[in-house]
C-alpha cells in the first residue's frame, strides 16, 4: 500500500495570523506543504506569483473552473479563490502531508469529498486584536479592512465545523498547538500502521 498523506484545513478570519502561522509551521515540519491557491484578487505589495498565489485573471479562473481543475473554490470578498485538485492529490499520494489555507465554504466543500480531512480554525484573541492586526500589515485601504471586520464574525460563526481550534494570542503558543496538532495526528493508529508496517509485522512474528 502507498502510503497517503493527510490534509488539513486551516480557515480563519483575515488577519487572524493564518498566513504567518503557517509560514512559520511548515520551516519546522518535515513532509508537510501548503497548496498555492489560484485567485483573481490583485496581488499586494510584496506579495509574488506562484509563491502566495497563482494570480489568475477572471478569464483564466472560469476556464480552470470549465475543465475541473479544482478540488474546490469559492467567492471571498470580491474576488475567486480556489485550490489546485492535480497538485493536492499528487502531494497527498506521495506521502506528503498538504495544508490549504482555505474559507470555511472551502473547508466544507473539501470535508465533503475527503471526510478524512482534519479541519483547523484560527481564532484572534479578540476583535480589538483583528483590527490591529489588519490595520497593522498595512495592506488593505481602510474601506477594505472595514469590509473584512464586517466579514469576520460570519467566518468565525463556522469555527464549530472545525476538529481543533487555535486561539493566536501569542504566536509562539499559537504555533507550537499547530504542531502538537499535526505531530499527534502522525502518531494516530491508522497513520502508524501506514508508516511502520515492516516494524509492526516484524515485532508480532
Ligand atoms: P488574507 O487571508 O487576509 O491574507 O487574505 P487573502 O486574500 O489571502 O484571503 C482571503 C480569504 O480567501 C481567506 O479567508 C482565505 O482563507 C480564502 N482563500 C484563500 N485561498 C483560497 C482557496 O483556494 N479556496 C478557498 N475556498 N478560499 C481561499
Ligand atoms: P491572515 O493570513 O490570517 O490574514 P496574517 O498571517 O497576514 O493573517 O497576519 C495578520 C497580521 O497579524 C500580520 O501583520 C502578522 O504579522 C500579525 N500577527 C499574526 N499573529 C500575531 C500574533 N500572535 N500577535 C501579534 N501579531 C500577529
Ligand atoms: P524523522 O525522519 O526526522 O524521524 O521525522 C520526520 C518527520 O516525520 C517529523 O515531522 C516527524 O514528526 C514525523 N514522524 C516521526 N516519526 C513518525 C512516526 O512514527 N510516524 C509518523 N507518521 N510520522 C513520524
Amino acid at each position: 500500500m502507498h502510503s497517503q498523506g493527510t490534509l488539513y484545513t486551516i480557515s480563519a478570519p483575515s488577519g487572524a495570523g493564518k498566513t504567518s502561522l503557517v509560514a512559520e509551521l511548515l520551516k519546522r515540519t518535515p513532509r508537510l506543504e501548503v497548496s498555492v491557491s489560484h485567485t483573481t484578487r490583485p496581488m499586494r505589495p510584496g506579495e509574488v506569483d506562484g509563491v502566495n498565489y497563482h494570480f489568475v485573471s477572471h478569464a483564466e479562473f472560469e476556464k480552470m473552473l470549465e475543465s475541473s481543475a479544482f478540488l474546490e473554490h469559492a467567492q471571498v470578498f470580491d474576488n475567486f479563490y480556489g485550490t489546485s485538485q492535480q497538485w493536492v492529490e499528487s502531494q497527498l499520494a506521495a506521502g506528503e502531508d498538504v495544508i490549504l489555507e482555505i474559507d470555511w465554504q472551502g473547508a466544507q466543500q473539501v470535508r465533503r469529498l475527503m471526510p478524512n480531512t482534519v479541519a483547523i480554525f484560527i481564532m484572534p484573541p479578540s476583535k480589538e486584536a483583528l483590527n490591529e492586526r489588519l490595520t497593522g500589515r498595512g495592506q488593505d485601504d481602510s474601506a477594505v479592512i472595514q469590509r473584512r471586520m464586517d466579514a469576520a464574525v460570519a467566518e468565525m460563526s463556522h469555527y464549530v465545523e472545525s476538529d481543533f481550534v487555535v486561539i493566536n494570542d501569542d504566536f509562539d503558543t499559537a504555533l507550537a498547538d499547530l504542531e502538537a496538532i499535526v505531530r499527534s495526528h502522525r502518531l494516530s493508529l491508522a497513520n502508524q500502521q501506514l508508516r511502520h508496517q515492516a516494524l509492526l509485522s516484524a515485532l508480532l512474528s
